[in-house]
């Protein structure tokens, strides 16, 4: 039988999908993509660790326990507005061209708000977007504008007005309430239930300085936060001369510090005065030892940080039970991440940026018991710029070919690696010395180690700090506390994964074109003998002394940007 005779029977798979969509009994999961900002995998005590126990967080776990958990998902650029573009877009920062804090995602680019649409699919997106332009292709947007407030936070909404200009805001309420409150809302009012929905939940918290609502403010209020060892003490093997300078030279000056280890930043300085509650009546640094200045602020930093993570875990359980009772729990696709990971003082550090452990991981938990089987843990590298292709695979639809990642559905369905995935995540950070004092980096990380290469420079070249090579081994040194580089028992696997980097810059099409000049720095110490290391120690010794020049003139934002100050950066 043909179709050329049976006109009709060409037309019975349209009218079947037709009338099953009419009839709202679509069958195609609902997707739910919840990220916060700045939620670090520590930070969430499925994934263990030190803060597990004080700080638990049961409804993001049940994520987990009820589906699957990734223990080896990373971000391509760890910073919010190019991680927001690698999720939107399927494609690395180089390739949708958000860089940086500076980065957007313009209308018509908005692939996967497009591809839902197009498909039928009920699109909104609700809380950070941080990506300047109007969410324009979704259905349904309230976001707040640029970072914005954790009190009475202000959102864009859709309006008669230019983008940005139509404003609603929620008095007296804490934008993780208030994020739900949207959210919860548009489910009960707004959502065309004839459709699957696709909406991305996006949470402000717990980005710093962490103001959680004051119902938190007396949780851990009497605990002492348990803390990384390499808060204290940095192996003398750990680093190079990119974060440790010449004779340990700029040890003061690369990486904002929890105590008062870099003078130009650090959490003595801004914490005391936005929360006084966390510190003496009397506070005075001066009057207090460094061990113990370091102690009392490493402590405020994680208290701060950690109630608004239990304002997170405690709205999911509202929207979870919203979910339960209207019957749509089973139907969802639920993903929670964060946009990337966040140092919680290991190595002496705050903030996030760098390709450290801590910072590169992003919590990865995926519940969808209709194919996931619960329990599932699967430790196959995935990177940020895989999330949107597998959420259109898990929907049935199509990838388009501009999307760069890949679908890891067969590991959600069956737990197990297909033998043509990547083995190395990419990874690249190209804000070079801003705001925290990170020297710009690129570096792969397969499941056993990583290959970080500071080329340390800005986009034009400028801006030295010394460039340097590490290499740690994640199986036996999984705190990154030895830089393995220059050990002659590591020379072979140091060529080979500089030959996988490589092939990986090419794979991803991070070619050097987009920035030649700092490209020219990268080729430069690429292979970094004997008289590269010579160069890097003068610029060591340069980099010092322009540093301390500009500490002696009092200046707090302080490097040059595509030659601009770091002041006319837009927002972290
Ligand atoms: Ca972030």
């Amino acid at each position: 039988m043909s179709y050329k005779f049976f006109p009709l029977l060409a037309l019975l798979p349209c009218l079947i999908l037709a009338d099953d969509q009419d009839a709202g009994h679509d069958s195609r999961p609902n997707v739910l993509f919840i990220m916060s900002d700045d939620h670090a995998a520590h930070g969430v005590s499925a994934y263990g660790g030190r803060l597990a126990e004080i700080a638990p967080t049961p409804t993001i776990d049940r994520l987990a326990n009820e589906g699957a958990l990734f223990k080896n998902a990373f971000c391509t650029n760890a910073i919010c507005s190019p991680s927001r573009a690698c999720v939107l877009t399927g494609q690395y920062n180089h390739t949708n061209g958000a860089f940086d804090l500076s980065g957007r995602v313009s209308p018509g680019k908005q692939t996967l708000a497009i591809e839902f649409g197009k498909a039928g699919y009920h699109t909104a997106m609700i809380g950070k977007w941080h990506l300047k332009d109007e969410p324009a292709d979704f259905h349904f947007y309230s976001v707040l504008a640029g970072q914005g407030t954790y009190f009475d936070p202000q959102f864009r909404i859709r309006g008669e007005k230019k983008w940005g200009k139509n404003t609603i805001k929620y008095e007296g309420q804490h934008s993780t309430d208030a994020i739900t409150d949207i959210t919860l809302n548009w489910l009960k009012k707004e959502w065309d239930q004839e459709k699957p929905f696709f909406l991305m939940h996006h949470y402000k918290a717990p980005h710093d300085y962490f103001e959680n609502a004051p119902r938190y403010e007396d949780f851990l209020k009497d605990v002492a936060i348990p803390e990384p060892a390499t808060l204290w003490k940095r192996d003398e093997r750990w680093g190079s001369l990119a974060t440790r300078g010449h004779r340990d030279e700029l040890i003061p000056h690369i990486g904002t510090s929890n105590g008062a280890r870099n003078p130009r930043r650090n959490y003595l300085i801004d914490l005391p005065p936005r929360f006084p509650a966390e510190f003496p009546s009397d506070f005075n640094p001066d009057k207090h030892s460094d061990e113990e200045n370091t102690r009392l602020a490493y402590n405020a930093y994680l208290k701060k940080f950690l109630r608004c993570v239990r304002g997170i875990d405690d709205n999911l359980a509202r929207l979870f039970k919203h979910l339960e009772e209207s019957g749509q729990l089973d139907n969802t696709l639920i993903i929670y991440t964060g946009d990337q990971g966040f140092m919680l003082g290991e190595h002496d550090f705050q903030d996030k940026r760098w390709m450290y452990e801590e910072s590169q991981r992003m919590p990865l938990l995926i519940r969808y018991p209709k194919s996931i089987k619960a329990g599932t843990i699967i430790d196959s590298c995935v990177e940020n710029v895989d999330f949107a292709p597998t959420m259109l695979d898990m929907a049935g639809l199509k990838i388009p070919s501009s999307m760069q990642g890949q679908s890891f559905k067969e590991q959600l369905e069956t737990g197990k690696e297909p033998s043509d995935w990547k083995q190395a995540a990419y990874y690249r950070y190209w804000m070079h010395m801003a705001h925290h004092d990170n020297p710009a980096h690129i570096g792969i990380r397969t499941k056993t180690h990583k290959l970080i290469y500071f080329y340390a420079c800005n986009y034009d070249g400028g801006y030295q700090t010394p460039p340097a090579w590490e290499l740690y081994d994640l199986v036996k040194d999984p705190h990154e506390t030895v830089n393995l580089y220059d050990d002659p028992a590591h020379a072979a696997l140091v060529t080979s994964l500089k030959k996988e980097l490589a092939e990986t810059r090419k794979r991803v099409g991070d070619d050097g074109s987009h920035y030649p000049k700092a490209e020219q720095v990268v080729q430069e110490f690429w292979d970094y003998d004997a008289k590269d290391r010579e160069k890097a120690a003068k610029i060591s010794k340069h980099f010092l002394k322009r540093r301390k020049a500009e500490l002696a003139a009092g200046k707090r934002h302080i490097n040059t940007y595509e030659g601009q100050t770091n002041d006319g950066f837009p927002q972290e």
